[in-house]
């Protein structure tokens, strides 16, 4: 049992933290104050590999691993705290790899290429305002006309409009539509490659919204609304009805990544109560440090973050055996487990982090000044929801420990 990166990996998660060090951590509280992310930003992450890393070179991807990919969204968080450089990133990694796998060849080389260079977004587009949790009750209707499908729905919270929209040369994502009667359930949910923006030139019947978020603003959050909106066949992402199923692998994925993320923001909150508990001095000069009320909860924080670190590496090291290495008898599903339980740790320590820090600021903490408050509302939108909720989390891992017959959702 290796607990260590390799010698690639670690040179990787250095060279990427030396970049977003001097080109976000600089940033990353005006991009907050904002609201958002340079699209020169973007462009730049782009070039330096930061985005379609698991997606092979031939698709424009980076031709990497889900490790590596985890390596650099834990190292995008660390650098921008409230985590929407890290949402960017995360997406634009877990998805693309998703139509990579299911999508039709054209539409893989319009989209991958500009999503490897910093030009495209592709992300998901599940929720709707009726419920996030529960994929196989969507609403969303595709009705197929000859080659194209007119899609009819609404999708909430979906993250990366704006960018997608007004920012980049192409954004879309995977969006989850009806195609069979709603008695067959997850049966008959089909995904679509549905590409909202390309090159300014937008589908019709089609419209959006930006939504009022209360942290992580850098990244968007928006609605997607169509009304009859037109989807070539082409655009399918695998076969029809078969979309619950690719969403739930994308799902897994992102997870992977969502975790990194949190453990990137909790590694800068740590350092963040580390650095003030040692300056602040109280009670005739100590430093608020020497007090076992201020070092034992920055202690229990350190530990827990180094467990939650290797189980996300762990669950990053197994996407890999299934996808990029494809060892025998592991199927896509094998990653669930891992997954969810890495979103359940590396969420819950990502949190804990940012009230220690809160906590060890004192007042300080309550003013714009000291910017902490970032970091607590960027992490707090992975408590609450974005990529399956932590119930949803413990539900996944509960049935695969006790099994299908056992739990129910
Ligand atoms: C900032 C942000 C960005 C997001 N970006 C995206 C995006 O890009 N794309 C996208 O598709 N979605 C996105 N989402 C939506 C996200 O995935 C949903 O929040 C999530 O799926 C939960 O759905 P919901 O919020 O509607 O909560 P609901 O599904 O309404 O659930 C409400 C509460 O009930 C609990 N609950 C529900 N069912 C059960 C159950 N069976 N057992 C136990 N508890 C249960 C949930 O855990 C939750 O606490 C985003 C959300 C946020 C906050």
């Amino acid at each position: 049992m290796d607990f260590e990166l390799s010698q690639d990996e670690k040179l990787f998660k250095e060279s990427v933290h030396e970049f977003l060090s001097n080109e976000l951590a600089p940033r990353w509280i005006s991009m907050d104050a904002q609201r958002s992310i340079p699209t020169e930003l973007i462009n730049r992450m782009g070039e330096q590999g930061l985005f379609a890393i698991p997606v092979p070179e031939e698709y424009g991807g980076q031709g990497g691993t889900f490790l590596l990919a985890a390596l650099a969204v834990e190292e995008v968080a660390y650098n921008d705290p409230a985590v929407a450089t890290a949402v960017f990133t995360l997406l634009n990694n877990a998805w693309p790899y998703i139509l990579y796998l299911y999508g039709n060849e054209e539409v893989k080389q319009e989209v991958l290429p500009l999503v490897g260079k910093g030009r495209g977004f592709f992300g998901i587009a599940s929720t709707e305002p009726s419920g996030g949790s529960d994929v196989a009750g969507e609403s969303t209707v595709a009705v197929k006309e000859g080659l194209i499908y007119k899609i009819t729905g609404e999708k909430t919270y979906i993250s990366g409009v704006r960018e997608s929209m007004e920012q980049l040369e192409l954004g879309g994502w995977y969006l989850i539509a009806r195609t069979a009667p709603p008695e067959a359930g997850h049966r008959g949910l089909t995904g679509f490659a549905f590409i909202g923006n390309r090159k300014g030139e937008r589908p019709p019947n089609f419209e959006y919204s930006i939504l009022h978020t209360i942290g992580r603003h850098a990244i968007s959050t928006g609605t997607l609304r169509l009304n009859g909106t037109p989807i070539e066949q082409k655009y399918l992402v695998g076969q029809e009805n078969r979309g619950f199923y690719i969403a739930m692998e994308g799902f897994s994925l992102a997870r992977v990544l969502v975790s990194a993320a949190n453990i990137g923001a909790a590694q800068w909150a740590l350092e963040a109560a580390i650095d003030y508990a040692r300056q602040r001095r109280l009670f005739g000069g100590r430093p608020i440090a020497s007090f076992q009320g201020v070092s034992f909860p920055i202690a229990e924080v350190a530990s827990r973050l180094q467990a939650a670190r290797l189980l996300v590496y762990k669950a990053a090291q197994i996407a890999d055996k299934i996808y990029i290495k494809k060892e025998t008898g592991l199927r896509p599903h094998d990653l669930d487990f891992w997954a969810s339980a890495a979103k359940i740790e590396a969420v819950e320590i990502a949190f804990k982090a940012a009230e220690v820090a809160m906590k060890t600021y004192g007042a300080f903490a309550f003013t714009e000044e000291a910017n902490v408050f970032r970091n607590l509302l960027g992490v707090l939108s992975y408590l609450v929801g974005a990529e399956g909720t932590q119930n949803i989390m413990r539900y996944i891992v509960a049935r695969e420990l006790i099994g299908r017959d056992y739990v129910k959702g």
